[in-house]
């Protein structure tokens, strides 16, 4: 069975003082769970100092994006070699805030992916349908150009290295949280995609759900076959909460 990973996207939140208080509440709740893997995603101008108080404990470090470039003159962007440097081993690509907000394409995420293997970083792959997609019939249709856009620029192998967190677009931040029948279904979609290229791959893979997780549905949620773990936005800034989401996917 593969291990969970829950992983908290603390998004443009945050200071020094704030995230020094977070992540040791953290590690006083989580820092030696078992069960499930738990990453910890700040802003990339706090990366530094969560790395120095992450130090010795298993709580891994990603970043929330990453340049397609790994250096020169590219201002204000940060590559994955950066990322590494300061101790990440994962980094999220293609958040739908990146993709809605920021207007990154199937073809720009991609490309994040790919950029992101070469530095060594574990890319987490977000997709998800709109609130009209889903309406209108088309989730499906959309997780696969999502997801075949990756796999066309990276290769199917490229995901033995990497996680794809479904993210229904409706869901973020927004209180309203899928079902866990249609998280279900859409995670088995994603992974019988990949099968379709390489079956073991595909079954060793964690597909996470992200969208409005907290404690109090998480284990339901946790408890479905292809749900391998979360991606947390608002419910990671609070400890409390964080740790009862680590501990449902650790089944404890
Ligand atoms: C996210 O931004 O990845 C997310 C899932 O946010 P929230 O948990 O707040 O819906």
């Amino acid at each position: 069975m593969t291990k969970p990973l829950v992983a908290g996207n603390w998004k443009l939140n945050g200071t020094h003082a704030g995230i020094a208080d977070l992540v040791q509440e953290i590690i006083r709740r989580v820092g030696d769970i078992r069960g499930t893997d738990v990453m910890v995603c700040p802003p990339f101008v706090y990366l530094d100092q969560v790395a120095g108080l992450l130090a010795g404990t298993p709580i891994l470090l990603g970043a929330q994006n990453l340049a397609v470039q790994t250096s020169g003159a590219f201002t204000g962007e940060v590559s994955g070699l950066m990322l590494r440097d300061v101790g990440c081993s994962q980094v999220i690509v293609g958040h739908s805030e990146r993709r809605a907000l920021f207007g990154e394409t199937d073809a720009v995420v991609a490309a994040k992916f790919v950029a992101a293997l070469e530095q060594g970083l574990a890319p987490v792959l977000c997709v998800g349908e709109t609130l009209g997609e889903r309406e209108s019939g088309a989730t499906m249709g959309v997780i696969a150009r999502q997801v075949r856009a990756v796999v066309d620029a990276a290769g199917i192998a490229a995901f033995a290295e990497a996680a794809v967190a479904y993210e229904p677009v409706w869901a973020i931040g927004t209180g309203r949280t899928a079902t866990p029948e249609q998280a279900q279904e859409v995670h088995a979609h994603i992974r019988s995609l990949l099968s379709a290229a390489d079956a073991k791959i595909a079954s060793d893979l964690r597909i996470l759900y992200g969208g409005s997780v907290k404690g109090a549905n998480a284990a339901d949620l946790f408890a479905m076959n292809d749900i391998d773990g979360g991606l947390i936005g608002g419910a990671s800034l609070d400890a409390a909460d964080f740790a009862a989401i680590c501990a449902a996917a650790a089944g404890n």
